[in-house]
């Protein structure tokens, strides 16, 4: 198999608690032998699972990236059983540029998977979480917002992996993160995803959509901490009192699905989107969930985006400039508790 060319800093099978980084060769022009620095932290004290932390995928996600900040500063060994492995930021360059793809290579990471070893920068890391890190895992934790393009209703999320058993844990994994919605989705927009690769090797994947746009509200951090340090203790990599949504006085998860393709609206037109319906709102068979205007056009009345079945509004256009084919809504329906089993 081919080799990696990414140095890491961290000896990720010895004890203690270790900051360093993930070197990917990266040449411009005025530094021909770089390297970009993707941090990493392990924290290792005995027997106990291994879990692999990570946010950043997307770089204008920031709240998991703050979670995650948080942790390598606060967590010591001490506090750990087995192996906890933190990336706060997969790709540090659209962090800092406030994007959603590279700006090295312009991949959308979450694109980029099983990645290749001789290939882009995001290539480059897609095959060393394949080929080294997920394999050394047990659970896998990815945590994403929507972005400046969509804002969710905040959740965590995951497929309906064919394995049973796989899909029960990952359900318990989902459900630790004491969310309002859990959500169940489907890939509409291609393939390559970090999830599906760790899915695909056995992994107990556990994923978020903590909020998006450019808003990102105190309730909004302290839910994605709460939350993450919640499903780190069900793992059973973090010691600490496991809670449930009943201790936190709160109703039960509410598990909802996008599933069909029809449950994802796209823009028709470019224009101007306004919102008619607040994220986590029900919505009726045929309600128009918001409506593009035409600035150019002001004779012209704006276009429905339509609700094609009962259900929630569960994600919502960010920006209001929205181009033709954009996705601006998301309808979710409530689950078969069946699928769950
Ligand atoms: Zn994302």
């Amino acid at each position: 198999m081919a080799q990696t060319h990414i140095h890491s800093t961290v000896d990720f099978e010895a004890p203690g608690k270790q900051v360093g980084h993930l070197a990917i060769p990266y040449s411009h022009n005025l530094a021909g032998w770089a390297n970009l620095q993707v941090p990493v932290a392990v924290l290792s004290n005995g027997d106990g699972p291994t879990v692999l932390l990570m946010a950043g995928n997307h770089g204008d996600e920031y709240p998991g990236q703050i979670a995650i900040l948080k942790l390598v500063r606060e967590l010591q060994p001490e506090q750990i059983r087995g192996r906890l492995i933190m990336i706060p930021v997969l790709n540090p360059p659209a962090s800092r540029a406030g994007t959603r793809l590279s700006p090295l290579d312009g991949q959308n990471f979450n694109r980029s998977f099983p990645g290749r070893p001789e290939g882009s920068v995001s290539d480059q890391l897609a095959h060393y979480l394949t080929t080294v890190l997920f394999p050394m895992s047990e659970y896998v934790i990815d945590l994403h917002t929507g972005g400046r393009s969509t804002d969710f209703y905040p959740c965590a999320h995951m497929h309906l992996v064919a394995d049973r058993d796989q899909r029960r844990r990952m359900v318990a994994g989902t459900l630790a993160y004491n969310t309002d919605f859990a959500f169940l989705y489907t890939d509409i927009a291609g393939a390559g995803l970090l999830p599906v690769e760790a899915e695909s090797q056995g992994k107990i994947v556990i994923t978020t959509e903590m909020g998006g746009a450019e808003s990102l509200p105190a309730r909004l951090n302290r839910l994605s901490q709460e939350g993450l340090r919640n499903v780190l203790i069900h793992c059973g990599v973090l010691e600490g009192e496991f809670k449930t949504r009943e201790d936190l006085g709160l109703p039960p998860t509410r598990w909802v699905q996008s599933l069909d393709r029809e449950d994802y609206r796209f823009a028709p037109e470019s224009g101007i989107y306004e919102s008619l319906v607040d994220l986590g709102e029900d919505v009726v068979d045929g309600e128009a969930v918001g409506q593009i205007h035409f600035l150019e056009r002001p004779d012209r009345a704006p276009v429905p985006v339509i609700a094609p079945k009962a259900g929630v509004l569960l994600g919502d256009r960010g920006p209001s400039v929205c181009a033709q084919g954009d996705c601006v809504a998301v309808i979710a329906h409530d689950v078969d508790p069946s699928v769950l089993e």
